[in-house]
């Protein structure tokens, strides 16, 4: 080895800067060069749809730094419009093509770390090469995404109802554009159990989004209306511009073409300290393939947290720290208008995809309480070990409140601890912040009243087959009994039941409900302590309507679609 020790990374966005500055910080000497295909480093991907819809008014500022900053802060050599094409293991040198020059040359290293992301997925259909059928994944992209968008004439056709899409849509309507999302499931983001997302489904139709579910595109044409998409459907779409974000793809062919080894998803295989099957060759972000935390297989889950830190630890590794990476639970949160919806860990679909035992229990409190102005409903699903309680995913919507309950969820989750935890948690309080229950304590005392047995839960899947010996009890007032219940119900509000227990039939089994809960789990308690059968609905008749009409659009698609195929991930 000649000269001072010399790393080399491709890509200098998330992982690949993280990795660099990192270097640095560990080791004043190393020669740091960085290749970058594109003309920018370290952007800002995930703020280029908040710039598309004018929220961040200011291009410079996606453009968090240059290889100027770079080199001043961290003494890097960045080369931008510079495309690593080749690895040469045996010589460990790089073969490198300028963008301008077409020119190439070679690059020596003693570590490389491969940080390419993932390319947008094009699905293989008709005129899907015409120019105004777009992806978005950098700076080009979004300057092209503009430029279009100030051309068209007619809605903005967007396909794939992931983040990207939605905050998409979000961002041409801010702009004043007609949208048109057609989506291929019955549901917008795929990762999601569909009665969490319903609600997106009803913010976007209020927001003056076309949504198309279970319809994708077949074929994109040039008519003289302008660009015409045909939809699975049958319906025909003209549209001054189309968006694809269908998903994803780990770039790995220079993995591939070294022979590093590939991991069964697809990604790069990496240790725990991201070191590839080259000991010499590092790799991190959306191209590797990592451990799912809960479910503890191969996944791919591109994500900008996760990339960031691998690529922190990929450069203690290359100095000699023993820093490890063990696994990513996919937290994850997208803004769609006035709402937002959050996850970490599996989702109910998942577990039942991995075979693996579950409980599930909904809470429908307040972002705050509810005698200070403002207050929002949060929707949070826990998902939980049917034994030992311990934490295996939660997802929340809601307009205030989200990322932080969620957030709390998903330290619990990757410290392992149980919903009896976050019966204990101790969170943040006062009338403008939260609850002196909160959202997450309230959902870990749900979990722990059914895992201690204290009360016993109803499905809303029974309500298909309720047998004569069972009868529907809904024990909120009267007036939201008449504002709408679920078909078959008697009322009996919660606090009449101790005057009127004689009117309960004590032969059946009675399914209670209310609004979110917590008044027929009163109502449950109290029921049995009086020698009666009785079942608690959790989450209430709020779930009911998230359920009802989720059950309705998956009953509309055929059962072998290929609702599960793959689609970007949070
Ligand atoms: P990237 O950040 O994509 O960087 C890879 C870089 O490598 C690219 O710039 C590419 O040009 C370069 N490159 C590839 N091959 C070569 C080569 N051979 N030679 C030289 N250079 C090469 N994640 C979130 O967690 N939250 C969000 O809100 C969010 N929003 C997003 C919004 C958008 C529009 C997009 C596109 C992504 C978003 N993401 C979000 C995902 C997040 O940006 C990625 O997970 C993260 O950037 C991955 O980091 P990475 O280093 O693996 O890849």
């Amino acid at each position: 080895m000649s000269g001072a020790f010399k790393l080399v990374v491709v890509g200098g966005v998330a992982g690949g800067a993280s990795a660099a500055a990192r270097a640095r910080r560990l080791s004043e000497t190393a020669e740091i060069v960085v290749f970058e295909r594109g003309p920018y480093v370290s952007f800002a991907n995930c703020g280029l749809p908040y710039h598309v819809g004018g929220v961040i008014a200011d291009r410079r500022k996606l453009l968090v730094q240059t290889p100027r900053s770079l080199r001043a802060r961290f003494g890097l050599d960045v080369r931008v419009s510079t495309e690593v094409v080749r690895v040469d293991r045996e010589a460990r040198e790089v073969v490198v093509r300028s963008r301008d020059t077409g020119g190439e040359y070679r690059e020596r290293y003693d570590a490389l770390v491969l940080s390419p992301g993932a390319e947008p997925v094009r699905p293989p259909v008709r005129g899907v090469d015409d120019p105004r059928v777009m992806t978005l994944r950098n700076m080009e992209d979004m300057d092209r995404v503009i430029a279009g968008v100030q051309q068209a004439e007619g809605p903005a056709l967007i396909v794939g109802g992931g983040y990207i899409g939605l905050e998409m849509a979000e961002a041409l309507r801010h702009r004043g554009m007609g949208v048109v999302l057609v989506e291929r499931l019955p549901q917008v983001m795929a990762v999601a159990d569909a009665e969490m997302v319903a609600p997106l489904h009803d913010e976007l139709r209020r927001n003056g989004v076309d949504l198309r579910l279970n319809a994708s595109v077949d074929a994109f044409e040039t008519t003289a209306d302008g660009l015409v998409a045909r939809l699975s459907d049958g319906s025909r779409v003209a549209c001054g511009l189309a968006l694809l974000a269908v998903g994803v793809r780990p770039e790995t062919r220079l993995a591939r073409e070294a022979g590093l080894a590939i991991g069964p998803s697809g990604g790069i295989q990496v240790d725990a300290q991201m070191r590839t099957s080259d000991p010499a060759i590092w790799a991190v972000g959306d191209a590797v393939e990592v451990k799912d935390l809960v479910r503890g297989v191969p996944a791919l889950i591109p994500l900008a947290g996760p990339a960031n830190r691998q690529g922190r630890i990929a450069a203690d590794a290359i100095f000699g720290r023993p820093s490890r990476y063990t696994a990513t639970q996919g937290t994850a949160i997208v803004k769609v208008f006035g709402l937002s919806f959050a996850m970490t860990g599996a989702s109910e679909a998942a577990l039942q995809r991995a075979g693996l035992g579950y409980r599930r229990v909904y809470v429908h409190p307040a972002d705050h309480a509810t005698y200070y102005p403002g207050a929002q409903t949060i929707s949070l699903k826990l998902l939980f070990e049917p034994v030992d309680g311990r934490i295996l995913g939660a997802q929340a919507v809601g307009a205030a409140g989200i990322d932080k309950r969620v957030d709390v969820i998903a330290m619990a989750l990757r410290a392992g601890l149980t919903v009896y935890d976050l019966e204990e948690a101790e969170l943040c309080y006062a009338p403008p912040f939260g609850s002196a229950k909160d959202p997450v304590n309230l959902a870990g005392f749900v979990a722990a009243n059914v895992l201690r047995g204290d009360v016993e839960l109803w499905e809303p899947e029974e309500l298909a087959s309720l047998r004569p010996d069972q009868a529907l009890v809904d024990v909120r007032t009267r007036a939201e009994f008449a504002a709408g219940t679920i078909p078959g119900a008697t009322n009996v509000p919660v606090d009449e039941l101790r005057a009127r227990l004689g009117e309960l039939p004590r032969e059946k089994e009675l399914l209670l409900f209310c609004h979110s809960g917590l008044r027929s789990y009163v109502a449950a308690r109290l029921l049995t302590q009086r020698g009666f059968r009785a079942r608690n609905f959790s989450g209430g008749y709020e779930r009911y309507e998230m359920w009802s009409g989720t059950a309705a659009r998956a009953a509309a698609v055929s059962s072998d679609d290929g609702m599960l195929e793959a689609q970007a991930l949070p």
